[in-house]
């Protein structure tokens, strides 16, 4: 697959589902794709990518930023305390707001550097013990933390569990998002995107449809 016929799949679910396309924002998720196939994608002039490690990151987007202006990077997987800070300078987005004691660490960084990253709460909609994010439960309680301490939370994430249906997933995070006030919802990848569109993502995460499969 490709780039093109990606935003291509995304118009025709969103007019589908009588949406504007324009709402949904689409992340090139580029974990451990080789550098040749990001830069042909920043060449067709994309410049919205995510990431899932925090080193990988800082290895691969300075150096693609001295070449390719105004690249707007997120920050999709689970983030250690200790790197929170490295990822709030590289990144305009978290995704992976999971555990209070990270939101907490954010706070403080926020603080210091006098600036934030737009943040999501990860959510455990399919409540798996070996997944990070808050349970469904807890959501709403966490949000007020959240606010409370004055990060710029804007949205709730998810990622369904693998052998379920991933509709029940992405409804049951767009009723915790509008119980909390909240108008962005971070969900759908490569194999659900569209079903995700049509129950209303805001933000897509798609890496291998079209980059091509990670090693
Ligand atoms: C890898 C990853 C994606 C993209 O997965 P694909 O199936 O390649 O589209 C999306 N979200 C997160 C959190 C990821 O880690």
């Amino acid at each position: 697959m490709s780039l093109y016929k990606v935003k291509s799949r995304i118009r025709a679910a969103a007019s589908k589902a009588g949406r504007n396309p324009d709402e949904i924002k689409l992340i090139a998720i580029s974990k451990r794709q080789p550098n040749g196939r990001i830069r042909a994608v920043l060449e067709q002039e994309h410049r919205i990518f995510g990431e899932n490690q925090i080193q990988e990151a800082g290895q691969k987007w300075p150096n693609f930023r001295k070449n390719f202006q105004s690249i707007e990077l997120h920050i999709v997987g689970s983030l250690q305390t200790n790197k929170a800070r490295q990822a709030m300078v590289l990144a305009q987005a978290i995704h992976s707001v999971d555990r209070p004691k990270l939101a907490e660490s954010i706070a403080r960084r926020a603080q210091e550097l006098g600036a934030c990253p737009d943040l999501f709460i990860q959510v455990n909609t399919g409540e798996e013990p070996q997944k990070s994010g808050i349970f469904p439960t807890d959501a709403a309680s966490f949000v007020k933390a959240c606010k409370k301490m004055d990060l710029p939370i804007c949205g709730l994430m998810c990622i369904p569990p693998i052998n379920e249906e991933p509709a029940l997933h992405f409804s049951l995070l767009k009723k915790i998002a509008n119980q909390s006030g909240l108008n962005a919802l971070s969900m759908g990848m490569s194999a659900d995107f569209e079903s995700a569109i049509k129950l209303g993502a805001t933000h897509v995460r798609v890496g291998s449809a079209i980059f091509g499969a990670r090693d």
